[in-house]
């Protein structure tokens, strides 16, 4: 059985179209953690739901679109939110503690290891973390954007062997199930490639914000982490146990083989600075073997960034390659770019070791989806 698991719930599953507060969701979601406590399961929530019981609050029936007023509704639906939780938790003796967070607690390692210090002491605690993003201050540079994410970026930081995402569909399926009545619920995904992103098509709600392609993003973040995901009805958080207890409800998507924290960290939660554009012959021994990225095989820089910045490493049709840290400015990337040994010598006025990105530093894509996702 999973040890520790993160359950998501959609903005959709806690309030109705009017945007009224689900009481009963909130309900069988708390004693459903009472039930997961008991099996000796730690569980954790992210939660959605601000900017919607904001809006309730504020009686705006529309999304907001000015970034102030969203923010309001956020700062005031997520302490209405905190309330209904904590009001359930209390009735099943359960303590939560709630963190907020935006895109830069990711991307900084500091501060993400900082974070998960302080998941691990409030699960060693007792306490079920409550997790949302912290909406009231996100401007879109800092923002993750949709909590299907941010969940799945939490999941290696918490050691979560399982992520569920509650949600108002009941999983996967072939086709459009709205549109169309031969569709069919897809049971398990080993693999995520093009004809699961061709199922999910694109789609969002008036209330959340993540469609299905979010999901499968979440997905792909999940169980390249070692994390098992399920994508299921929020009409069956009541099955929650049976959930981890390893019953097929929903849409099961299984965990790949795990990578390191450092290169899930590399790859899903920085900001590139900029584009390193390498050569077709560099590009074909990267798909073989991780090699450095060395100046003869580049071909051309895209924006300005410092030594130690977080690079793409892209083809020149500018399709993503992989990812890593620069051991030089853009400037002399630009500078030594095509060169060689003696060359690069004369043109930096000493002598280094001329990776410009070391084998150690990269993490090259393969054939896997995360060029789909990365920043
Ligand atoms: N963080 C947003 C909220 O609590 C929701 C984001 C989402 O729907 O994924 O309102």
């Amino acid at each position: 059985m999973y040890k520790r698991i993160i359950v998501k719930v959609g903005s959709s599953s806690l309030v109705g179209e009017d945007l009224s507060v689900n009481e009963r969701v909130f309900d069988v979601l708390m004693r459903a953690f009472k039930g997961l406590k008991g099996l000796g399961v730690e569980p954790c929530l992210v939660t959605s739901g601000a900017i919607a019981i904001g809006r309730n609050v504020l009686g705006l029936d529309k999304k907001p679109r000015e970034m102030g007023l969203k923010q309001a509704c956020a700062a005031v639906g997520q302490a209405k939110l905190m309330e209904k939780y904590n009001s359930y938790a209390e009735k099943y003796g359960l303590t939560l503690g709630q963190i907020l967070v935006n895109h830069d607690d990711f991307q900084f390692r500091g501060r993400m290891l900082h974070l998960s210090d302080t998941l691990d002491s409030m699960f060693k605690s007792g306490v079920i973390p409550v997790v949302n993003e912290n909406d009231a201050l996100a401007v879109d540079e800092i923002k993750v954007g949709d909590n299907d994410t941010l969940a799945a970026l939490i999941t290696p930081m918490v050691g979560a062997e399982l992520l569920v995402l509650f949600s108002d569909i009941d999983g996967l399926y072939d086709k459009n199930p709205k549109t169309d009545k031969t569709a069919k619920l897809i049971r398990r995904v080993d693999k995520i490639d093009e004809e699961t992103y061709a199922f999910a098509g694109k789609s969002s709600t008036e209330v959340g914000t993540g469609g299905m392609e979010t999901k499968l993003n979440a997905a792909v973040i999940a169980t390249t982490a070692g994390s098992d995901m399920v994508i299921c009805n929020s009409s069956r958080i009541e099955r929650l146990a049976d959930i981890v207890c390893g019953e097929e409800i929903g849409t099961f998507f299984s965990r790949g083989r795990g990578i390191s924290s450092r290169d899930h960290w590399i790859i899903f939660k920085t900001n590139s600075a900029g584009k390193i554009v390498v050569d077709s012959g560099l590009k074909a021994a990267l798909k073989l073997k991780k090699v450095s990225i060395l100046p003869t095989g580049i071909t051309d820089v895209i924006g300005r960034f410092d030594k130690g910045a977080i690079v793409e490493i892209v083809s020149d049709d500018g399709a993503p390659i992989g990812k890593g840290i620069t051991k030089f400015s853009s400037d002399l990337v630009s500078a030594i770019k095509g060169k060689k040994g003696e060359e690069i010598t004369e043109i930096l006025g000493y002598k280094c070791k001329n990776e410009v990105v070391h084998a150690s530093d990269l993490v090259v894509f393969g054939g896997d989806y995360y060029g789909r996702i990365i920043k």
